[in-house]
């Protein structure tokens, strides 16, 4: 069944109308016709199908078969901070942690992030971001939609750090635990955390008083390996490993 992605409150009514713009997917790419049923998801935990009671050039009907369902969120909300990379990287990188599940993305601006943003790129960067989120949400049916927060200097990020724990940092430094042995000692203890932090560094790599400042805020330094992986693959790596574990 195609999948649509409808805002919060739009799902509280049985009917809805879908002007152009929004019904453009449906309509000219998925071909949808009157008749045929999809499925609405508002990103925060509710699912309907709707059935298309009109379609036409300036849009389509559709109608709730029944009432929304609700349901639970995830075991784990996983955060992921990255800093931003070049390019279309952040755009895959967005794109994959969606995929994988998790339930924020903070992209981050360090020292040596090569991307430079001032407040209006910010904006335009934080409203694609979201579409790349809602499309990769779509297609992975996905029924929480995470939260892409503006991009912040990596000397703020402590407050939302705190938000989650445990935190892991991807660190290329000799005293980096290797991630196996982290969560060996993490699975010994029975926990099942509900929310975890994952950190990477830009193309870079992270200055020293940045890893202090994360560690002091209580992330844990970990290592992928000998191997010097890029930053979004340090990004999938870890989120698939946390994945693995809590989701
Ligand atoms: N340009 C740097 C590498 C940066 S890699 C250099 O050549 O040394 C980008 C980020 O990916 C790093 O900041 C780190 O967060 C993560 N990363 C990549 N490989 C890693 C590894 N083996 N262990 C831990 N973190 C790693």
């Amino acid at each position: 069944m195609h999948r649509h992605y409808i805002e919060p409150s739009r799902l509280q009514s049985p009917t809805l109308t879908l002007v152009k713009d929004e019904a453009r997917h449906l309509q000219t790419v998925l071909r949808v016709r009157e008749g045929d049923v999809v499925e609405l998801f508002d990103g925060h935990g509710l699912t309907a199908a709707a059935r298309v009671a009109a379609a036409d050039r300036h849009g389509l009907q559709l109608e709730l078969t029944a009432a929304p369902t609700r349901h639970a969120p995830p075991t784990c909300a996983l955060t992921l901070f990255a800093c931003v990379s070049k390019g279309k990287r952040m755009d895959w990188t967005v794109e994959k942690a969606v995929e994988l599940g998790v339930q924020r993305v903070v992209p981050v601006i360090s020292d040596r992030t090569i991307v430079r943003l001032d407040e209006a790129d910010a904006e335009g960067k934080t409203g694609r971001w979201t579409r790349v989120a809602i499309e990769a949400a779509r297609q992975s049916h996905a029924i929480w939609l995470p939260e892409i927060v503006a991009p912040m200097p990596l000397a703020q990020t402590g407050p939302l750090l705190h938000s989650c724990a445990p935190v892991f940092v991807a660190a290329l430094v000799p005293e980096a635990q290797p991630m196996r042995q982290v969560l060996a000692g993490i699975r010994a203890h029975g926990a099942l955390p509900a929310t975890a932090g994952w950190f990477v560094g830009p193309e870079g790599d992270f200055m020293p008083e940045e890893l202090r400042l994360l560690r002091a805020h209580g992330a844990i330094a970990v290592s992928l390996g000998r191997q010097v992986l890029r930053a979004e693959t340090a990004a999938i790596w870890g989120l698939c490993v946390l994945g693995a574990e809590w989701l």
